[in-house]
């Protein structure tokens, strides 16, 4: 098979996908996946989330570690907390930085980017083009 016959072969596939399913390549943030050592935590699937939340290393682990209220480091490709968590808990602070700095709130996409002005940050949605300001919850 030449690639023009491939790709028309993928085209017919894509066309019987019923639209509202090609729409949901929902977005869904991947469950943390933890390894406890010694009392400490380790997140070892970090990779994964902030590849699916298209945020910055740096600026996820400040805010996940203030709400987490520990202290932590990049270790390779995981993430080490100092303490014992349960993933729930670190799902949830996931699920919240998400909903404050990646989901529009007008119309729930994450194609949105920080930016800054001054001060103050904005979450600037590039699907809907809505603008807001980033409060913290
Ligand atoms: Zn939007």
């Amino acid at each position: 098979m030449d690639l023009y016959d491939y790709k028309k072969l993928l085209d017919k596939v894509y066309e019987k996908i019923p639209e509202n399913v090609k729409q949901s390549a929902r977005f869904e943030i991947p469950k943390v996946e933890i390894r406890i050592e010694s009392k400490n935590t380790f997140i070892t699937n970090l990779n994964k989330i902030l590849n699916t939340l298209n945020r910055d290393k740096k600026h996820f682990m400040g805010i996940f570690l203030k709400k987490a209220g520990t202290m932590g480091e990049i270790r390779g490709q995981q993430l080490f907390l100092k303490g014992q968590y349960k993933e729930q808990v670190l799902n949830r602070l996931i699920e919240n930085y998400t909903k404050t700095y990646v989901l529009c709130n007008i119309c729930n996409k994450p194609d949105t980017q920080i930016q800054r002005e001054g001060k103050k940050y904005y979450l600037k949605c590039t699907a809907c083009g809505a603008r807001q300001e980033i409060k913290e919850k």
